[in-house]
């Protein structure tokens, strides 16, 4: 069903009111360790990717130490947070081609930071979100695309730039970013995949699912693919 301004305004605040801090569960202190904490979020919680970035940024604490950096070293680092062989190779590579292209900042352009390796457009987009403030970012991760499908605000579709799309056209641009966040926030605590708990979720006046449902939970669908980062 498509949705009104006014639901959507709804919802927005509705989530806002529940999760004041819209931020990112990822812990960072400068613009590239984000970039770096997304990419070892791969395939990995954000929990365990905090668990080893305080040890790894100790141990090379700029991004030159990081571009000099031994592959195999960083390797040992990262190694619990999976796929660690291309995250460590991806992390040396992108801080070298940082500094020799970007003066040691990270780029501000969907462009420009997609040509950074391991970038994809959900990484660009938190960074833009997160470290620039652009309005109107949308972070299409797996939270959003299975939360916004069953709320109603996309058409459903599990493609992560038609989700980037749709909800880029009704959300406030203001708020796109934070709303992204929150919905991560509601996907761990609230509108679990596989166990959403509807009785508990204040979202329920606005959620498709929930009304063609009758709050029966969505749990016999099948597992849903991990969005790419
Ligand atoms: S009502 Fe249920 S399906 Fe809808 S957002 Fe809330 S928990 Fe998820």
């Amino acid at each position: 069903m498509k949705k009104s301004k006014d639901d959507v305004v709804a919802i927005v605040d509705a989530l806002k009111a529940l999760y004041p801090d819209g931020i990112c569960s990822l812990e960072y202190k400068k613009d590239y360790e984000l970039l770096f904490s997304v990419r070892l979020a791969a395939q990995c919680t954000d929990e365990r990717v905090n668990k080893v970035t305080p040890a790894l940024y100790a141990r090379f604490p700029t991004l030159q130490a990081l571009a000099e950096a031994d592959v195999s070293e960083v390797e040992s680092y990262i190694h619990s947070t999976g796929f660690f062989r291309a995250k460590a190779k991806d992390i040396v590579l992108a801080s070298q081609i940082l500094i020799r292209d970007y003066g040691g900042k990270v780029p501000d352009t969907m462009e420009d930071l997609l040509k950074l390796p391991g970038v994809g457009r959900k990484t660009a987009n938190l960074i833009l979100g997160d470290v620039y403030h652009t309005p109107g970012v949308v972070v299409a991760d797996t939270h959003c695309i299975r939360i916004s499908g069953l709320l109603g605000l996309t058409d459903g579709t599990k493609d992560p730039g038609k989700v980037e799309q749709q909800l880029r056209q009704i959300l406030p641009p203001e708020e796109s970013n934070d709303f992204c966040h929150r919905l991560v926030l509601h996907g761990r605590a609230v509108c679990i995949a596989r166990r959403p708990q509807c009785q508990q979720c204040v979202l329920r006046p606005w959620c498709d699912y929930f009304t063609k449902n009758g709050g029966e939970s969505p749990a016999k669908k099948p597992k849903e693919k991990k969005a790419s980062t």
